[in-house]
């Protein structure tokens, strides 16, 4: 991926198959993120706009990056990631450039996806600041909504973004024409943890005592990125008593499943 400060530009790798669970989700984005990029004829025909912008919420490490990733793959559409507290921390009026180069950018290689991590940084509730000054993030945030209203005559570029506190998303944002579709990224379910460790251990040399399923029923709470960090894990315990190794076993799985603990509480389910 070329790379300048604070953007990273690519046509991801990922693809929806890499994504365990989520089915439904998964339909929604192709709906609202593939078919317009790649029918975009059949929109027009029908008179109806699709959305501009989509915002994924859910907790940590479930993948709402890896789904905007595969998205863009589906679509083959460049991807342009931004992250909100690295904008955020830049110097007075280095991130308000540097979201305009990137929408500029994105309209001179569309079909492109813009995706924000940590949205909620650049796009925080205005709050009458005390002292009368406009902070960085209200900056940042007009000079967002301005870019997303100006997308009106651009074709193929979509927003994405992900938060992990929607309620500290600018109103302003939900507005027709902005953030047009709000999806929630719930942690895994049984199903989704166990199609998630089929995922990650597609490429491993696994024993046959190793039961994926029996992982997923004891792995309530874990995130898909603890799940990946899981069979990683594994695979390091069964070198570091064999070297030589040929397969990863069910003892290797269980010596790290018990060491591990969900960041998650049974509170962040729904
Ligand atoms: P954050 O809010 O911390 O940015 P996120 O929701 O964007 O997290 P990702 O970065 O997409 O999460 O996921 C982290 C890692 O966990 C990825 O490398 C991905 O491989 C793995 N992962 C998460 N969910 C899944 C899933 N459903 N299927 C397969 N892998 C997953």
């Amino acid at each position: 991926p070329s790379m300048t400060r604070g953007i990273t530009v690519e046509v991801p790798n990922v693809t929806w198959d890499d994504i365990g669970g989520l089915k439904g989700l998964k339909k929604k984005l192709q709906q609202s993120v593939e078919w317009p990029i790649k029918h975009a004829a059949s929109f027009s025909k029908l008179g109806i706009s699709p959305a501009r912008g989509v915002l994924l919420y859910g907790p940590p490490g479930c993948s709402k990056t890896t789904l905007a990733k595969a998205a863009a793959n589906a679509a083959q559409a460049s991807f342009f990631s931004l992250s909100g507290a690295e904008m955020y921390s830049m110097y007075v009026g280095e991130g308000e450039a540097l979201l305009r180069n990137t929408f500029r950018r994105a309209r001179l290689s569309a079909p492109s996806i813009i995706f924000f991590d940590e949205a909620d940084v650049v796009a925080a509730k205005r709050g009458g600041s005390s002292s009368g000054n406009v902070t960085v993030g209200e900056r940042l945030l007009s000079t967002l909504l301005t870019e997303m209203d100006g997308l009106e005559e651009a074709k193929g570029i979509l927003v994405l973004a992900a938060t992990n506190r929607p309620h500290a998303i600018d109103a302003a944002l939900m507005r027709p024409g902005r953030f047009d579709l709000v999806l929630y990224v719930p942690p895994p379910d049984f199903e989704a943890r166990y199609e998630i460790l089929q995922v990650h251990t597609r490429p491993m040399k696994i024993g046959s005592d190793v039961n994926l399923k029996k992982i997923a029923e004891d792995t309530e709470l874990f995130t898909g990125a603890e799940l990946e960090g899981l069979c990683r894990e594994a695979g390091i315990v069964a070198l570091r008593e064999d070297i030589t190794a040929s397969v990863v076993c069910d003892r290797h799985f269980q010596t790290v499943k018990d060491s591990l603990k969900p960041a998650l509480t049974s509170a962040d389910i729904d």
